[in-house]
């Protein structure tokens, strides 16, 4: 697999672009993921031709629609910023990027929750950053994470699978579109897709199986959406453990009895939060080279993102 290409926050590279000359290096995002991945580095402020270090800024008005301000010289910046963010999306196009990585709080650069001030000087923590909005609508089914709720590691294991699924997807695009190259594709995640919603499962089941009513072209549109849509949703302990029950349900004629009850304990003992999710997954892994199951060897759920990220450990 070739490294993986995120766009990410100039300043969470450690690059010297902040308002005050600073930086907000993240040691984890640059050190232990970017052994994984090329980032593409962004910062709008300095990218529409703001100096370094400049007047701190914030957004104030309609929080769907706010304008971006100098704090003290009252300076409007928004234009400036919308006209470089929509030419620089689509220059970004070219990058073919799996994902963005946001710095939080920004007012150019945070997805969620940024302040936006009203008349009276009022923060209210509901607004988008001005380049970051504009780049989720032009890439709406792009993964996207601020640093901040990467500290969460559920959320950091969501994401950082979600960016490996985007890069296995759009190998798959490389390649000619056909009805049996997406229906491998499908195999090989099925249970990786019913570890973060069965409805979409099911939902995607049907519409593979139902390939050939379909132009191929709409067909993978289809496909594509609903991966996504999945894979958004959070894949929690319970939505796991039925996946791993699944999976026992394979050596059901080959496991000792002794060998089922520790496999059970070990699920029981993941689902109520005393076991990291790697344990049952070791356990499992061995299982299948053991007793050589094919349809479970080929399932990415079992290896979704290199074990040296130890995304899995958490409990
Ligand atoms: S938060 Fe965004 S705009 Fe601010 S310094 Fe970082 S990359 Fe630049």
């Amino acid at each position: 697999m070739e490294k993986i290409r995120l766009g990410i926050s100039s300043c969470l590279m450690g690059e010297n672009v902040r308002y005050d000359g600073g930086h907000s290096h993240d040691r984890f995002l640059t050190d232990t993921l970017g052994q994984y991945v090329d980032y593409v580095p962004v910062c709008p402020e300095v990218g529409c031709g703001l100096p370094v270090p400049r007047e701190a800024m914030h957004l104030e008005g309609d929080p769907s629609s706010p304008r971006l301000m100098t704090i003290h010289t009252r300076h409007d910046i928004t234009e400036r910023m919308l006209n470089w963010s929509e030419e620089k999306v689509v220059e970004l196009e070219k990058d073919g990027l799996c994902g963005f990585i946001f710095k939080s709080k920004s007012p150019s650069s945070g997805m969620e929750r940024v302040k936006v001030y009203d008349q009276n000087g009022v923060p209210a923590k509901k607004g988008v950053g001005m380049f970051a909005r504009i780049f989720m609508e032009h890439y709406p089914l792009l993964p996207v994470e601020d640093e901040g709720r990467l500290n969460d590691p559920v959320l950091r294991d969501n994401f950082i699978e979600r960016i490996f699924v985007f890069q296995r997807w759009r190998d798959l695009l490389k390649k000619k579109e056909s009805r049996g190259r997406l229906t491998d594709f499908h195999t090989r995640h099925k249970l990786l897709i019913l570890s973060h919603s069965p409805a979409h499962y099911r939902t995607m089941g049907r519409l593979v199986a139902k390939a050939k009513e379909f132009p191929v072209n709409e067909l993978y549109r289809q496909y594509q959406d609903i991966l996504m849509e999945a894979l958004r949703l959070k894949a929690t302990p319970k939505k796991h453990s039925n996946v791993l029950m699944h999976m026992m349900g394979y050596f059901k004629q080959q496991l000792a009895p002794e060998e089922k009850l520790e496999l059970l304990e070990l699920i029981e003992k993941y689902r109520t939060g005393f076991l990291p999710l790697i344990v049952p997954i070791t356990m499992i892994n061995h299982y299948v080279g053991k007793y050589e199951q094919p349809y479970l060897k080929e399932q990415v759920y079992l290896n979704p993102h290199p074990i040296e990220l130890q995304l899995r450990n958490h409990v």
